[in-house]
């Protein structure tokens, strides 16, 4: 069956296809029902069916692999490697459930992990789920005002975490940061797990409260611990990611939805096989690193690489190296990295024995055509740019070449993935646009499984967020800007609303305000994201300081500069610090107060402001251009 059919069926006979590709996972009760709508835009999927990630990822791989690799751990930072069977996994699995048990943890108690790439963090979050239990991953470059957030928000009952990161040889102490964290929070979980790498020389332990991972394992080492079958809709993680409003959202998944998507996603999207090593580069701190580093490949029998380090150190071979090393079939990165290694000599691309790779997949911001065709060419083989959200869980315009091998076009993330009715809307009307025609990427509803059920205790917030923006019709929109050709082709043309990517990381620029407004010296500031070579966009910020005094000379102005700068360090963490900040005494807003953001990113990237009839009073804009003119001041 070609794509075209294989994506009819999917929207048409919805329920007949899910329900077979609900066979590709283990349930230990089977569902009556596929699919209940009957409360719009939440969509429950496999009603009556029970399952358990953990048990689909590491349990039933057991008779037939237990021997394979299931998860290779190469850290290039600390200079480990370390592989482990299913068997293995299994063990460690359960060594870490048990412990979580011991302290009282079971079904529906949340779990907050904070932890770089190491292999206990994969078990964290596969012994999380087999006991029931919710996790919540928070990337390690967020500080501690953004992690004490998510504390407050998913309230964990139990915290899991590393004495401390490591990156480019620098040491980031985690646990100072948990420290500072949960004095922060308001509902502080009363223990915290350390896994302790001894990286971090000045590590201490709260008494009473840190428990030394190492030593609650040993307790454990023969630990049988059984996986808790759960029905389909139970919350397996939430994970927090940025919108408009300074407040992130908890990005709440199911159990079974997810698990068949992901296992059809394996199949169909990415053609790879059980058996195979699947090498996904990104972080368990972000969505990727959920679907594709955890859970997709070991749901498939895959082995996944886990990797700790960059992609040019100890040179830019590395992951080349692991691809002929472990002989991965499919792998998965961001356009940044790719750029990262495109200033690097070519030669590399070559020097390693790539026969295994099928694929590479590209996915976390627009993809420019110059890097997609220099990474295919150089490889020499398909790279596949697909578009997806933290929401989605899984891609939702892609190539499927599981499917069929539809040929590329450079720049475009082809097709909607099936289980997708992906249309193109007029901004307002919601006029269904033809071909060549701008518009909002949306989704009509219900969202295929895998995608986010709701906002984590926010059911009006979920709705309100992404299926309100046309009149009188419940609609998914993306917030992404798309067009497609005559072909069918989409292309993703960057976000409708305040949200930046930085480097393949989704930042909202209010987050970011709330930060550099923090700084006692800040009256009032926007944020917007400027386009950079490497990284995509970077976050730049104008500033109204509340004393011109305090910027009167040069000195005092890179003064104060460098204090907002560490002051969004501590509350966003260097991810959200912003490439510069100007300093103005005005900012351009319109008769009714909104501040011009698209004129001022317009000219902060050299071009025309548009239309600035509303705007109230002109100096706000000039302020704008003076700063962006000076050559010291521009965004660096
Ligand atoms: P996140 O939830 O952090 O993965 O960010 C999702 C956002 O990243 C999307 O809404 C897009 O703006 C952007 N994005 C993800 N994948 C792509 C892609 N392949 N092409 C263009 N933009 C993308």
């Amino acid at each position: 069956m070609g794509y075209k059919e294989f994506h009819r069926r999917s929207i048409e006979d919805r329920d007949e296809f899910w329900g077979e590709l609900a066979g590709l996972i283990d349930w230990s009760r089977p569902f009556d029902q596929v699919l209940d709508y009957s409360n719009p835009p939440f969509a429950t999927w496999f009603v009556g069916g029970e399952t358990n990630l953990c048990y689909n990822a590491v349990d039933r791989h057991l008779a037939a692999r237990g021997d394979q690799a299931a998860l290779i751990y190469i850290s290039t930072e600390t200079n480990q490697e370390k592989t482990y069977t299913y068997r293995e996994l299994h063990v460690e699995v359960q060594r870490m459930a048990a412990v979580y048990q011991s302290l009282g943890l079971g079904k529906g108690d949340r779990i907050l992990i904070y932890m770089p790439m190491v292999p206990e963090a994969i078990f964290a979050m596969l012994a999380a789920v087999r006991l029931g239990a919710i996790h919540s991953v928070v990337f390690g470059g967020f500080a501690a005002h953004s992690l004490a957030t998510r504390i407050d928000d998913a309230q964990p009952k139990l915290m899991i975490i590393a004495d401390a990161g490591i990156r480019a040889g620098k040491v980031t102490p985690y646990k100072a940061m948990v420290d500072e964290a949960l004095w922060l929070s308001a509902t502080p979980p009363e223990k915290v797990i350390v896994v302790n790498r001894g990286l971090d020389p000045t590590f201490y332990a709260v008494e009473g409260r840190d428990l030394d991972y190492d030593t609650l394992r040993a307790e454990h080492m023969d630990a049988q611990v059984p996986c808790c079958f759960v029905e389909s809709s139970h919350p397996s993680y939430i994970l927090y990611t940025s919108g408009t409003t300074g407040k992130p959202k908890g990005v709440q998944r199911d159990t079974g939805g997810y698990a068949v998507a992901l296992a059809a996603s394996m199949k169909y999207i990415y053609d790879a096989r059980p058996g195979e090593t699947y090498f996904a580069t990104s972080d368990i701190g972000w969505v990727v690193g959920h679907s594709y580093i955890t859970y997709g490949p070991l749901i498939y029998g895959m082995t996944t690489v886990v990797y700790e380090g960059l992609p040019i150190r100890p040179d830019p071979g590395i992951w080349w190296k692991i691809v002929q090393d472990h002989k991965v079939s499919v792998m998965f990165s961001a356009p940044t990295a790719i750029r990262v290694l495109k200033k690097q000599d070519p030669a590399w691309l070559t020097k390693y024995d790539l026969s295994s790779l099928r694929y590479l997949f590209l996915a976390g911001e627009p993809l420019d055509e110059p890097t997609a065709r220099w990474i295919a060419e150089g490889l020499g083989k398909p790279v596949y740019d697909h578009f997806w959200q933290t929401e989605t869980g899984w891609a939702l315009i892609t190539g499927m070449p599981g499917v069929e091998k539809t040929p590329a076009k450079f720049g475009s993330p082809s097709f909607p993935a099936y289980g997708y009715d992906v249309r193109l809307l007029q901004v307002g009307s919601g006029e269904e646009l033809g071909a060549n025609q701008k518009g909002v990427v949306c989704v009509v509803p219900p969202l295929p499984p895998g995608c986010m059920t709701t906002v984590w205790g926010q059911d009006d917030r979920f709705r309100e967020t992404y299926f309100t923006s046309f009149p009188n019709r419940l609609i998914y929109t993306t917030f992404d800007w798309g067009i497609r050709d005559e072909d069918g082709y989409y292309f993703i043309l960057g976000r409708t609303d305040d949200v930046i990517n930085v480097a393949g990381h989704r930042l909202g620029t209010r987050e970011i305000e709330e930060a550099v407004s923090a700084h006692p010296g800040i009256a009032e500031v926007a944020v917007v994201g400027v386009a950079d070579e490497l990284k995509g966009q970077l976050p730049l910020a104008f500033a109204v300081v509340k004393d011109p005094a305090t910027i009167a000379t040069p000195e005092l102005r890179d003064k104060l500069e460098s204090a907002v700068m560490a002051t969004v360090n501590g509350i966003l963490g260097a991810i959200g610090r912003p490439c510069a900040v100007h300093f103005v005494t005005q900012l351009p807003k319109t008769r009714s107060g909104k501040v011009l953001r698209r004129s001022i990113k317009a000219i902060a990237e050299g071009h025309d402001p548009g239309d600035l009839t509303s705007l109230d009073d002109p100096m706000g804009i000039e302020q704008i251009e003076r700063a962006c003119a000076v050559p010291e001041l521009k965004a660096r």
